[in-house]
C-alpha cells in the first residue's frame, strides 16, 4: 500500500511503468529497505543533493527527505550525518539547531553502519552524470561513497524517482526500457536496496512510514513538510522541474506534498491500530 502510494505519478514523469515492472521483480522492496534500516541505524550517512542544469543549483527534491530521515535516525536513538553539495548544506543550516544536524566533510565510509542516498546523481554508462532531459551535470557527485561502501560491505539504500540517481543501477534495464533518454541517463551505480518513488522525498517518507509500522511508533507525526520546503527554497534551492526558486518539488505544488505526508501519517495510524 505505502509503496503504491509513493509511486503515484502525480507529475506524470513516467515512473509508473518502471514501478510496475520493479514491483513484479521485487514486491517487498520497501519492507526490505525498512529491515535493512532497522538493522543498521546506529550510525548512518545520508547523502543528498541534485544540481540542476544549466546553473547547477540543487533542487528541492532530496534535502527534505534527507532531513526527515536524519530526524528518524535520531528519534530511534541512532546517529546520522548528512553529506551534500555546499549549497544544500547552506540551505539546511536553519534546521541545524532544531534537528542537531551534523554534516560530514570528508567522510570515512568505514565508520558508518549504513549509507542512504536520496536523489543523488549516479554515473551513467559513459561515465558522465545526466539530468532527466539528458543534460550533463557538473559539480560534486558522490558515486565513490557508494562504491566504497560496497567494497567494504557496508549496507546501502538508494532512493530515486527518475533513473539517473545512485541506486538505479540495480534496475538499469527497466530505466532503459521505460524512461525517455534511458540509455543515456540511466545510472550504473547500484545500492543493496532501492526505493523507487514518484518523488524522491516521498520515497524517504514511505521508508519512514514503513519503519514506523515496524517499530509501532508514528515517526512522521510532527513532520512539517510545507515549513521545510519553504525554508529550503528561501535559502536557495529550486524546483528541479520548473527550475524556478519556488516552494514546490518536481513541478508538483506544495499542497500535494503536504497531502502525501498526511496520507502516509493516516496509513501509519491505521497500521498501528490494526
Ligand atoms: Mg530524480
Ligand atoms: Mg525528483
Amino acid at each position: 500500500m505505502i509503496a503504491h502510494l509513493i509511486n503515484t505519478d502525480v507529475g506524470n514523469r513516467g515512473v509508473l511503468r518502471v514501478y510496475l515492472d520493479y514491483r513484479g521483480q521485487n514486491p517487498n522492496f520497501l519492507h526490505n529497505s525498512a529491515r535493512l534500516f532497522l538493522d543498521n541505524f546506529g550510525r548512518v550517512l545520508i547523502v543528498t543533493g541534485f544540481p540542476i542544469p544549466p546553473d547547477m543549483i540543487p533542487e528541492t527534491d532530496g534535502p527534505p527527505g534527507a532531513l526527515a530521515l536524519y530526524r528518524t535516525v535520531t528519534l530511534l536513538g541512532g546517529e546520522a550525518e548528512i553529506l551534500a553539495q555546499k549549497e544544500v548544506i547552506n540551505a539546511m543550516k536553519p534546521f541545524q539547531k532544531a534537528l542537531s544536524l551534523k554534516f560530514a566533510r570528508e567522510p570515512n565510509v568505514s565508520s558508518y553502519d549504513l549509507v542512504i542516498f536520496i536523489e543523488t546523481p549516479g554515473r551513467a554508462k559513459d561515465g558522465n552524470h545526466y539530468s532527466m532531459s539528458g543534460l550533463p551535470i557538473v559539480g560534486e557527485t558522490f558515486d565513490r561513497i557508494a562504491e566504497e561502501a560496497q567494497a567494504l560491505g557496508i549496507p546501502t539504500i538508494g532512493i530515486g524517482d527518475g533513473g539517473n540517481e545512485i541506486g538505479m543501477g540495480k534496475i538499469r534495464d527497466l530505466v532503459v526500457k521505460h524512461v525517455p533518454y534511458g540509455e543515456k541517463i540511466a545510472s550504473v551505480v547500484e545500492t543493496d536496496e532501492l526505493i523507487l518513488s514518484a518523488v524522491s522525498n516521498w520515497g524517504a517518507y514511505g521508508l519512514i512510514a514503513e519503519v514506523s509500522t515496524e517499530v509501532g511508533r508514528n515517526l512522521l507525526e510532527d513532520w512539517e513538510e510545507a515549513f521545510v520546503v519553504r525554508l529550503l527554497v528561501e535559502k536557495g534551492l529550486i524546483d528541479g522541474v520548473s527550475k524556478r526558486r519556488e516552494p514546490s518539488v518536481d513541478g508538483v505544488s506544495l499542497n500535494v506534498h503536504v497531502a502525501m505526508v498526511e496520507l502516509l501519517r493516516g496509513i501509519i495510524g491505521y497500521n498501528l491500530k490494526s
